[in-house]
């Protein structure tokens, strides 16, 4: 059995970039017998960011519910909030101390964070070491992630093969990312990397009308309507050829290239795809965020079956480390 492992922060509500970076592929790799889900929720991450506390308990719904709207069996699965299993934040102390200053401080996400944020905490800093406790935790072999995330899991398999060897232990299991290359970095309505954030998401849960306006601040060039367009540098259609069939991913190409046709109508057809395609989703969104006690209910459950792997590995780490266990 492979254990799968993969987290959301719960600093926004989950979009398109999650979605189909993070969440479907993730579902799909549950779904193999052979594997043994652990997917949760990451509202410690999200502090890095997100200071409101009812803000965050709603982002946490929402994550939920993305989960369970696109197929997610909690059931057969392991799903839980990061907070309430406090071997998470034991864990990261402990893999503080195996960290050397200069990869962290090399990180890409914490570059381009602190570049854009106003708020460079020290969190944001040791975010990557919290992942790595977050993972090696669970004995987690594989971990779907979008490319975003493909510098931190390499910190992770440091950090822990630094603990493995500086300890004299093989305590850890070190982790694979698993990148779909067929899976890009999805770009936000301003054409950098979609993020909670950046503010520069789509919500595919969004009221109709709210949709429609989000899709319409897409940003595109000033070509004239009558005039060809370039389709493989136009954020539109790239996001309209991540939903669509081949066939209307093909008619939209055709239709940039012989001019006549406007940015106008690409953000329109991908607005109907968007609600063709997520319409069932949509619906258990709705159910859940309506009926937050099912999903409270839920949450608690996984928590205890996560509670039970995470305490026999911190039991161990703390005997390595010599503080009992
Ligand atoms: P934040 O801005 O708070 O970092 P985020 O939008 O980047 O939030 P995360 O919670 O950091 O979302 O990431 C959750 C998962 O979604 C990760 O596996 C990440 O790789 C994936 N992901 C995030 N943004 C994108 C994107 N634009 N395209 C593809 N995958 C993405
Ligand atoms: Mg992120």
């Amino acid at each position: 059995m492979a254990r799968v492992l993969t987290g959301i922060q719960s600093s926004g509500r989950p979009h398109l970039g999650n979605i189909l970076g993070a969440i479907i592929p993730a579902i799909e790799l549950s779904r193999n017998p052979q594997n043994e889900s652990f997917f949760f929720i990451a509202d410690l991450h999200s502090l890095t960011t997100l200071k409101d506390g009812a803000e965050r308990q709603n982002f946490v719904q929402a994550i939920a519910a993305t989960w369970l709207a696109f197929g997610f069996d909690y059931e057969q699965n392991t799903f839980w909030r990061q907070s309430r299993i406090q071997e998470h934040t034991e864990l990261a102390w402990y893999l503080n101390c195996f960290t050397p200053f200069p990869m962290l401080a090399n990180a890409t996400s914490f570059k381009e964070k602190s570049e854009k944020l106003s708020d460079v905490n020290a969190g944001l800093f040791t975010y990557p070491v919290l992942q790595a406790a977050d993972i090696l935790l669970y004995n987690a072999h594989i971990i779907p992630v979008g490319k975003d995330q493909k510098q931190h899991l390499e910190m992770t398999k440091d950090i822990g093969s630094r603990f493995n060897q500086l300890a004299g232990s093989d305590l850890f299991v070190l982790p694979e990312p698993q990148i779909d290359d067929r899976i890009m970095t999805i770009p936000g309505i301003d054409g950098q990397k979609m993020s909670k954030s950046y503010h520069n998401y789509i919500d595919i849960f969004q009221p109709e009308n709210e949709l429609k306006k989000i899709t319409k601040k897409i940003v595109s060039d000033s070509t004239p309507l009558d005039e060809p367009k370039d389709p493989d540098s136009d954020i539109t259609f790239k996001l309209f050829s991540l939903l669509a069939s081949e066939s209307d991913v093909a008619t939209m190409r055709e239709n940039y290239l012989k001019g006549g046709y406007g940015y106008g109508h690409a953000k329109q057809a991908l607005f109907e795809c968007m609600l063709e395609k997520f319409a069932e989703p949509r619906r258990i969104f709705n159910y859940y965020m309506e009926n937050t006690a099912e999903l409270e209910h839920i949450l608690t459950q996984g928590e205890i079956k996560a509670r039970a792997i995470a305490q026999q590995t911190i039991s161990k780490v703390r005997q390595v480390l010599g503080f009992g266990s």
